[in-house]
C-alpha cells in the first residue's frame, strides 16, 4: 500500500477552529446573495474546475483512502473517483436541459395564459458526509448543489482524516468562497449546524440524523437524510446460485462490508441453503485466496470501536466461512454465518462489516414477512429464475431501491434517484434527482392582459357564481385524455 506524500495523522489539520466556521458560512452566504452562483457560467466553470482538481489529486486520494481504510486502489477508483467524474460528466451534459423552464399545461378555464416551472437555487447548502466512501459521499452531493446554482459548505468525516485532508485541498483549489469546507467532528458539526442553511444533505446513521433534523428545524431548513439499515437479499430455489453468490459476495465484501447498501443478510429457500453457502465459500476463495488476510483486494475496518463491535457478532450462530480476526490490523475475514436467529446480535442492527448471515426460510412469503417485520431498508436484493418472484417481492415490500439479480449496481445509474424511505432516509440525489433536491421548483403563471373579464371580481352575484360553477367543473380536455389512456393501460394489463 503506497502512502507516499501523505501527511501523518498527527500532522493533519483535523478541525476548523470553531471561531472560523461562521466565516466559512457567511462567505458562502455572501456569494449566494450576490447572485453570481445562479449563472450557468459559474455552475459549469466550477464543475469543470472541480473535475480537474479531482483528476489532479487522483494519486493523493487513492493514497488517502488506502491510509484510512486500506481501500484497494481498484475499489477506491471505481467507487469514489470514477463515480465522481462520471457524475460531473453526466451533470455537465444534462445541465442545460435540467435548467430549462419546464412548460406545463394551463387548463382552458385559466386561458389566456401560460404556465411553467423554473428550478431556482435554494441559496446555501450544507453537505455532511460519513467515513466509508468519504470522498464520493461528500463531493457527489456538492456537485448537485453547485449544478443547481447554490453556494455549498461540505463537512467530511473526521473518521477518514486523510481523505478529509485531500478533499479540503481540492475545495481550496477552487479558490472560491462560494464553495467551502469545514473539518472536524461532533463539536465542529454542532457549531456548523447552528447556522442557517437553505438545504442540508446528511449521510450517516439515524441517531445523528435526528440531531441534524432538530438543528435544521430551528431554521425551517429542509433536509435530505441518506441513512442505512439492514438491506436484505432474498434468494429463491430457482436462482442461479453461482451468479447470486458472486454478486452477493462482491456486494458484501466490497470495502470490507462498510457500504450502506451492502446486502446485510440473506434469506434463502431452505432447499438451496447449503448449496448457496458452498457457493459463497468458493467465491470468497476465488476473490481473496486461501488466506484473505494476504489479499490486497480486501479493505480493513475503519477503527477499533467498529472492529470490536463486529468481532462480537461472530459469537452467535455458526461460522460457515471465514471468522478469523486480527485486532492489530483491524482485519475481519469475509465471513458467512449460518444458524442465525432474529435474536442474535448479527440481526440486532446494521452489520456494516464483512459478516453475512444466511438464514433459511420455507417460502417466499416467509421471506417477505421477515423483511416487512423490520424497518424499511435502503436496498433490497432479489435473486430468482422466475420473474414473478421479483414482482411479488417488489409489490409486497418497500425499500429505498431494489436491484434484481444483483447487488449495489442500481446506485450507479444516474437516471435512478438514490435515497431511503422511513428509517433508511428521506429525499434522494444522483443525477437529475440531486439537481432537483437542491432546487426550488418555482411555479410561474403568465396571464395575458388582452382579456380581463369581470367574472372573478366583486361585486359578486348569483349569475357570476352560476357561471364560475359551470366553468370550474367543466372537464379539462387533458384530464379526459389522461383518464382514457389510464383505462386503456389497465385493459391491456
Ligand atoms: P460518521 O461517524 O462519519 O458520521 C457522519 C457525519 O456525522 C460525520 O461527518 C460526523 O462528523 C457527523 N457527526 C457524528 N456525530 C455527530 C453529532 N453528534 N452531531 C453532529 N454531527 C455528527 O458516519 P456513520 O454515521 O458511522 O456512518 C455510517 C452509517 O451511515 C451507516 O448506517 C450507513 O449505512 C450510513 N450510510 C448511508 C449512506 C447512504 O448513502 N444512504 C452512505 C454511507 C453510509
Amino acid at each position: 500500500m503506497s502512502t507516499t506524500g501523505l501527511r501523518p495523522v498527527s500532522d493533519l489539520p483535523r478541525a476548523t477552529p470553531l471561531g472560523d466556521i461562521a466565516g466559512v458560512v457567511s462567505a458562502a452566504r455572501e456569494a449566494a446573495t450576490s447572485g453570481r452562483t445562479r449563472s450557468r457560467a459559474w455552475r459549469v466553470s466550477t464543475l469543470r474546475q472541480l473535475r480537474e482538481l479531482v483528476v489532479a489529486h487522483e494519486d493523493a486520494l487513492l493514497d488517502a483512502l488506502a491510509a484510512d481504510l486500506s481501500k484497494p486502489r481498484f475499489e477506491a477508483w471505481a467507487a469514489e473517483i470514477g463515480f465522481i467524474l462520471t457524475d460531473i460528466d453526466h451533470t455537465l451534459a444534462n445541465l442545460d436541459r435540467w435548467m430549462a423552464p419546464e412548460r406545463v399545461p394551463t387548463p382552458v378555464t385559466f386561458q389566456p395564459g401560460s404556465s411553467h416551472i423554473v428550478r431556482e437555487p435554494l441559496g446555501v447548502a450544507c453537505v455532511i458526509a460519513p467515513w466509508n466512501y468519504p470522498v464520493q459521499l461528500l463531493l457527489v452531493p456538492m456537485v448537485a448543489a453547485i449544478a443547481a446554482g447554490n453556494a455549498v459548505v461540505g463537512k467530511p468525516s473526521e473518521l477518514a482524516p486523510h481523505a478529509a485532508d485531500v478533499v479540503e485541498a481540492i475545495v481550496r483549489g477552487l479558490d472560491d468562497p462560494a464553495v467551502g469546507v469545514v473539518l472536524g467532528g461532533v463539536a465542529e458539526t454542532t457549531e456548523l449546524l447552528t447556522h442557517r442553511f437553505d438545504h442540508i444533505l446528511y449521510t450517516g446513521n439515524g441517531r445523528v440524523a435526528r440531531v441534524v433534523m432538530r438543528a435544521a428545524a430551528e431554521h425551517l431548513t429542509p433536509v435530505t437524510l441518506e441513512l442505512g439499515g439492514k438491506s436484505p437479499a432474498i434468494v429463491t430455489a430457482s436462482a442461479d446460485l453461482e451468479v447470486a453468490s458472486r454478486r452477493l459476495a462482491w456486494g458484501k465484501f466490497l470495502n470490507a462490508g462498510q457500504t450502506c447498501i451492502a446486502p446485510d443478510y440473506v434469506l434463502v429457500e431452505r432447499s438451496v441453503h447449503d448449496r448457496l453457502v458452498d457457493e459463497l465459500r468458493a467465491r470468497v476463495r476465488e476473490f481473496y485466496g486461501a488466506d484473505p488476510r494476504t489479499s490486497p483486494d480486501l479493505a480493513r475496518i475503519v477503527n477499533d470501536a467498529h472492529f470490536h463491535r463486529l468481532e462480537k457478532l461472530l459469537h452467535a450462530g455458526t461460522v460457515a466461512v471465514g471468522g478469523d480476526t486480527d485486532a492489530d490490523t483491524r482485519y475481519i475475514a469475509p465471513t458467512v454465518l449460518t444458524d442465525v436467529t432474529r435474536d442474535d446480535p448479527a440481526m440486532a442492527e446494521e452489520i456494516f462489516g464483512p459478516v453475512l448471515p444466511v438464514i433459511a426460510v420455507d417460502s417466499l412469503d416467509e421471506a417477505i414477512a421477515f423483511v416487512n417485520a423490520d424497518d424499511k431498508p435502503l436496498a433490497l436484493y432479489t435473486f430468482s429464475g422466475d420473474d414473478t418472484d421479483h414482482e411479488r417481492v417488489i409489490a409486497a415490500t418497500s425499500s429505498g431501491g431494489v436491484c434484481v439479480n444483483g447487488t449495489i449496481m442500481h446506485i450507479s445509474n444516474p437516471h435512478l434517484p438514490f435515497g431511503g424511505v422511513g428509517e433508511s432516509g428521506m429525499g434522494a440525489y444522483h443525477g437529475r434527482a440531486g439537481f432537483d433536491t437542491f432546487s426550488h421548483r418555482r411555479s410561474v403563471h403568465e396571464r395575458s392582459t388582452r382579456l380581463d373579464p369581470s367574472l372573478l371580481y366583486p361585486p359578486y352575484s348569483a349569475s357570476k357564481l352560476r357561471l364560475v360553477r359551470r366553468g370550474l367543473t367543466l372537464p379539462d380536455p387533458r384530464d379526459l385524455w389522461a383518464r382514457g389512456v389510464g383505462r386503456l393501460r389497465r385493459r391491456n394489463g
